[in-house]
């Protein structure tokens, strides 16, 4: 379903995915006829507090967790905020933060925040990455100390696709009694999770990212985990986060999970064979283009390609003009000329992190799409390289 029908080619996944049918389906009595409130005492809202338990399950069953180490919250900046903040209280002695130069927005200003709001009171260690985005796990090893409160890396990047060693990161914290917490709002759905075996003290998800609604996220909390709540107020969600459920998106994101967990091997085969058909005939087709980050080591969703001497926004109006959505970099990058910051922390040269796009496919694509992008491209960027002062020949 593409362009050539007067539809949109929505390759900006991660930004935003659409909701699958089947979870609107799973949602829509709980807009309408099912509106009590989970924690009333009557049956009426009693029903309500039964699916929700459902959707936990769900959710825990996915990552291979317990439904008690599933907490419901508003989003995945919340659930980042919370984890990193809680182990902030639970040992106060401890002023040390390990994370990385790539986070995303959510971790990396509440980072900054820790250093400039409190004075300096929190240290902060960014672990450096190289040129394919990968990080260096001697420098990691020695960064850890005993001073370290939290380490907090992303599972997967957003901007790169690129793929942490969450498990033996983990693995490290722990030996040194560190907590570790892991962005994984990228990763879910897209690689497989199990958190039985992991050494992860805190993980966030983000429904939006997985074809559930937005304004719905879940922070793992491993049993035993010391945990203080970032939201107090009603005793909803075992007390570990105040506030009435936000029922309806809560059983879209069990079913989501659920979805994710029958389908996941099959359809990331499928799409990651279409990523790599766009970004292969991308690279041919276009001369100066490369690759941003590891060519293995990443999500199989995920292409972000630098097209040299052509600003990446200019590049996004064109291929809007044949309804094709990708990003630049990063959407909550985009709009400021800066290039993105995980491309400077790649040390990306500036004329091709200026030119970069990123592709993010999902489930809903089909080879039509990649036909059509790979047919519009070449044109688009050849076009702007014309107009382009720095570009020759
Ligand atoms: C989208 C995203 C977030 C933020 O999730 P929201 O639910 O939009 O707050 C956090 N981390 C990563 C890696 C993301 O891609």
């Amino acid at each position: 379903m593409s362009a050539v029908n007067n539809k949109v080619v929505y390759m900006d996944n991660n930004a935003t995915t659409q909701v699958a049918p089947e979870v609107v389906e799973a949602m829509m009595g709980y807009l309408t006829e099912q509106y009590g409130n989970p924690s009333s005492m009557h049956t009426f809202g009693g029903v309500v507090g039964d699916e929700i338990s459902k959707a936990r399950k769900q959710v825990a069953d996915f990552l291979g967790a317990e439904p008690e180490e599933i907490t419901f919250t508003s989003c995945g900046t919340e659930s980042d905020s919370t984890a990193i903040l809680s182990a902030l209280r639970t040992s106060p002695e401890k002023r040390h933060v390990i994370t990385t130069r790539v986070e995303h927005p959510a971790v990396k200003s509440l980072c900054e925040n820790l250093e400039v709001a409190t004075g300096q009171k929190y240290r902060v260690t960014r672990l450096k990455v190289d040129s394919e985005g990968v990080l260096d796990m001697a420098e990691y090893e020695a960064a850890l100390s005993d001073e370290t409160a939290i380490v907090s890396v992303m599972w997967a990047n957003n901007e790169t696709g690129v793929i942490y060693p969450v498990e033996e990161m983990a693995r490290m914290a722990r030996q040194r009694g560190v907590l570790f917490h892991t962005d994984a709002v990228q990763a879910v759905g897209k690689i497989p999770i199990n958190l039985k075996e992991l050494d992860v003290d805190f993980l966030s998800l983000s429904g939006h990212k997985l074809h559930a609604p937005k304004g719905v996220g879940v922070l793992y909390i491993k049993r035993g985990t010391q945990f203080v709540p970032f939201l107090t107020g009603g005793h909803q969600e075992h007390g570990r986060r105040g506030g009435t459920e936000n029922v309806a998106s809560i059983i879209g994101l069990g079913r989501a999970c659920e979805l994710a967990g029958e389908k996941m091997v099959e359809e990331n085969g499928r799409v990651k064979a279409l990523r790599d058909r766009l970004e292969e005939g991308l690279l041919a087709s276009v001369p100066k283009s490369m690759l941003n980050g590891h060519k293995t080591d990443r999500l199989p969703n995920t292409a972000n390609i630098s097209f040299e001497f052509v600003e990446g926004e200019a590049i996004l109006l064109h291929m809007n003009q044949h309804n094709i959505c990708a990003s630049s970099g990063s959407a909550c990058t985009s709009g400021s000329l800066e290039p993105s910051h995980v491309l400077r922390a790649m040390g990306v040269p500036f004329t091709a992190a200026h030119g970069s796009i990123r592709f993010s496919l999902s489930v809903y694509n089909s080879e039509e799409d990649v036909d059509f992008v790979l047919e519009k491209m070449p044109a688009i960027i050849d076009s702007l390289r014309k107009m382009s002062p720095f570009w020759e020949e």
